[in-house]
Formats: C-alpha cells, sequence, structure tokens
C-alpha cells in the first residue's frame, strides 16, 4: 500500500534527521501533501495510526496534513494558475497548460517535540 510506505519512509527520513533521544520526544508530524500525490487522506490517517501503534507503541503521535494546491504555470502567458476541478487551464490567457510546478509534493512540514 502507497500510504504505508509512505509512512514508513516518512519515519525513516525523522529517524536520521534526530537523534535518538530527540525522536521519543516527538509528538506532532506535519506533512505537506499536493493534491496530485496520489494519498488518500483516511488511508494515510489509518497507516500512520498503525504504524504508530505497532513500532512506536509508547510514543503517541498525531499526524497533521496540509494539502498544497495544484498550481501550473502557462507557458505562453508566465502566469501561475491554480487548478481546479482537474482544469490545466490558464486562468490568464485560457489556454491549455499542463506544466505543473507545485501537487506532487510529499514533504515533512514541521515536526513538534515535546520540551
Ligand atoms: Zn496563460
Amino acid at each position: 500500500m502507497h500510504e504505508i510506505s509512505l509512512i514508513r519512509s516518512t519515519f525513516r527520513t525523522l529517524a536520521e534527521e534526530f537523534s535518538e533521544v530527540e525522536f521519543k520526544k516527538i509528538t506532532d508530524i506535519h506533512l505537506k501533501i499536493g493534491q496530485l500525490a496520489n494519498v488518500e487522506p483516511i488511508l494515510l490517517q489509518n497507516a500512520f495510526e498503525a504504524v504508530v501503534s505497532t513500532e512506536f507503541a509508547n510514543q503517541p503521535m498525531k499526524l497533521h496534513i496540509e494539502w498544497l494546491p495544484t498550481l501550473i504555470k502557462c507557458p505562453v502567458c508566465q502566469h501561475t494558475s491554480e487548478v481546479t476541478q482537474y482544469r490545466f487551464v490558464c486562468q490568464h490567457c485560457q489556454r491549455p497548460c499542463s506544466q505543473v510546478v507545485q501537487g506532487n509534493e510529499l514533504l515533512i512540514g514541521k515536526v513538534e517535540l515535546s520540551s
């Protein structure tokens, strides 16, 4: 499942970036996910809770998701538009546009540690 591997790789990255002592203080994880990243919010929450309850049972952690809108940049007029309802059209000159500049992201935005 895509979401489980996403959660596992998030924890791998955190384990690399934080010391063991710091890692144990993590309470909240904020992910930034693009709308085109093909992630189901409910599946991601379920995957997060499954991994935390099996691998970090003594450390309750919360997942927060910030969804990033899909942005396209028009090759003709250079205008950046937000894609709504999967319409990849420049909002300035109405030309079809497929040059995505934001929307595929899967990033760790912020991590909160207990003091
Ligand atoms: Zn345009």
